[in-house]
């Protein structure tokens, strides 16, 4: 059975938690190296960054789920999580060190501040019905490598189209929280996408 890891050191995971509960899946929180040797796909919740960042090198966690991203194990992030899984971040903190595996360069809290927080109706590919997102101090994308997949984009004032969730073969992100909402889809999505791949945690 799939064993799927909510790392719970910061933000919303209890709700990505509730999300994943009804989806036939174990759920667990990770919180240190040791449980995140029992699971074989991980969730990264919204929270904020820096902090994820910086408990998760106090735990020793950095490393492992650097060495989990390379080993193959299909992991989500949403929102702070997009964040740690980008390669390159614009306007972090000068210390703030990721986890990376999605050749991206996300800009943190892109949305400026007077739109702090919002919901749109957003396409994403394969979704037969628009995504009621909800996005806060969201980042966004500004730079995608070759080898990254688009799902969905958000079309600004300016005109601008921005990638919001991206997928990078067992990697998946997006700049909103899907677990804020009572729509699974995007979990659905993540725990198909887990079950094909084949890696198996000793
Ligand atoms: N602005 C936060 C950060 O930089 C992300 C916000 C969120 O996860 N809702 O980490």
């Amino acid at each position: 059975m799939l064993r799927v890891g909510v790392l719970a050191l910061q933000g919303d995971f209890r709700e990505h938690i509730n999300s994943l509960s009804s989806l036939n899946v174990a759920v667990q929180k990770v919180r240190n190296p040791e449980e995140l040797k029992t699971v074989n796909a991980l969730v990264i919740p919204g929270g904020e960054s820096t902090t994820i960042s910086m408990l998760a090198k106090r735990v020793g966690l950095l490393e492992p789920l650097r060495k989990f991203v390379k080993d193959g194990f299909a992991v989500y992030g949403s929102c702070a999580g997009m964040i740690m899984l980008a390669d390159e971040i614009l306007d972090g903190r000068s210390d703030q060190e990721t986890i990376g595996g999605i050749d991206i360069t996300v800009r943190r809290n892109a949305f400026g501040r007077q739109v702090d927080s919002f919901e749109t109706d957003l396409a994403i590919k394969d979704f037969k019905e628009s995504f009621r997102a909800v996005f806060i101090r969201a980042p966004w994308v500004e730079r995608v490598g070759s080898s990254v997949e688009v799902l969905a984009t958000y079309k600004t004032e300016n005109n601008e189209d921005h990638p919001v969730m991206v997928r990078q073969g067992t990697l998946l992100a997006t700049a909103f929280h899907p677990e804020l909402t009572n729509d699974n889809r995007v979990h659905e999505y993540f725990v198909q996408m887990a079950k094909s791949v084949s890696s198996v945690n000793s």
